[in-house]
């Protein structure tokens, strides 16, 4: 038999300007707030993959290793979700690498799961589109469903039972020539996982419903900000975003607290460069310690040096607005 890939892919991963925090229906994966992210170029997974009729069992290897069970079975989940699709049965050889910067701190499972459902769609011969793609890759991760596409995407708000939630590209990579400069402020992988933080929010946080409520029109003043190139009304509304949704996860039982010293020694140095300097720079966090700072391309060197130079920062790193998943 042949040792051939049938598909490789490339997706990169993305941040969000307006947050995503919260679900309306866990099992169906849907998000109970639009979110607005920028794809970000150079944060990259590659993944092969081959279907194998002579296995017994989709093989799964990520970073070089075998996948643990609870890796695999997402990966799984995913192969399923195709093979259902395309009226196919073989299982398949799947080999993924998250080739990220170490600094990064940014989530894996967004480049992963995008780069996934386009390698399977190619390798079970299904020809979905970029909207069924995203659907698929949505149920994995929600923050997967815009990484197929490149630019400024939006994935909208889900409705319990609507199973085909997909993002919508809003503007292509060329819009604006923006970049993130994300400051490391912690090593190691976060304590409190995005699903289970996001759980504990909606059942026990007293601002959770306030944030799903006030959620849409700060992600209307991002969109609008965004069609506008208008950096200083995106950036203080994607700070509140980002401020309202770490309320949330601060203020469940019991509170979660992402940030680190050095997450709001970053954010000081944000507000000093903004407040002191004049630069239009906007700070950031996801569910981890790293602020990740949004500014013109024209500044991210002294915003970089910046946070370089901030107490308890490890490493820093810049990424412009990047491509969609592509395949080969
Ligand atoms: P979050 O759960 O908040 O998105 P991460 O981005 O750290 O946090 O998600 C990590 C998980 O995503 C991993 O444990 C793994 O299950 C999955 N994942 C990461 N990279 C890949 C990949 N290249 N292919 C398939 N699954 C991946």
């Amino acid at each position: 038999m042949s040792r051939k890939w049938h598909s490789v892919s490339k997706a990169c991963a993305n941040i969000a300007l307006a947050k995503y925090w919260g679900k309306v229906d866990v099992l169906l994966n849907l998000p109970a707030v639009p979110s607005i992210s920028m794809t970000l170029d150079g944060l990259v997974t590659e993944t092969k993959l081959r279907v194998d009729p002579s296995l017994d069992t989709d093989v799964v290897e990520l970073d070089g290793r075998v996948a643990t069970p609870a890796e695999a079975k997402r990966v799984v989940a995913l192969l399923d979700d195709i093979r259902r699709r395309a009226k196919r049965k073989e299982f398949a050889h799947v080999v993924s690498a998250n080739r990220f910067p170490t600094a990064a701190g940014l989530a894996s499972s967004a480049s992963g799961f995008a780069a996934l459902a386009a390698a399977a769609d190619r390798g079970y011969q299904l020809g979905a589109s970029e909207r069924v793609l995203s659907a698929v890759a949505r149920q994995a991760s929600a923050s997967a469903a815009r990484s197929i596409y490149g630019g400024f995407v939006e994935l909208p708000a889900g409705k319990p039972g609507k199973k085909s939630l997909a993002a919508k590209p809003i503007a292509p990579a060329d819009h604006w020539d923006l970049r993130i400069v994300v400051a490391q402020a912690a090593k190691g992988p976060k304590k409190v996982g995005s699903t289970e933080g996001m759980e504990r929010s909606r059942h026990t946080s007293p601002f959770y419903d306030a944030w799903v409520e006030k959620a849409p029109a700060i992600t209307k003043t991002i969109r609008t900000a965004l069609k506008k190139r208008d950096l200083d009304t995106l950036g203080a509304a994607m700070e509140q975003s980002t401020m309202a949704f770490h309320s949330c996860a601060m203020t469940a039982s019991p509170g979660i607290l992402y940030w680190q010293p050095a997450t709001i020694a970053a954010l000081h140095t944000v507000r000093a460069l903004r407040d002191d300097r004049g630069i239009s720079v906007w700070a950031t966090m996801d569910a981890g310690p790293h602020v990740k700072a949004l500014c013109h391309a024209d500044d991210a060197r002294k915003v970089r040096r910046a946070l370089r130079e901030t107490p308890g920062v490890l490493e820093t790193l810049v990424a412009a607005p990047g491509p969609g998943v592509s395949v080969r």
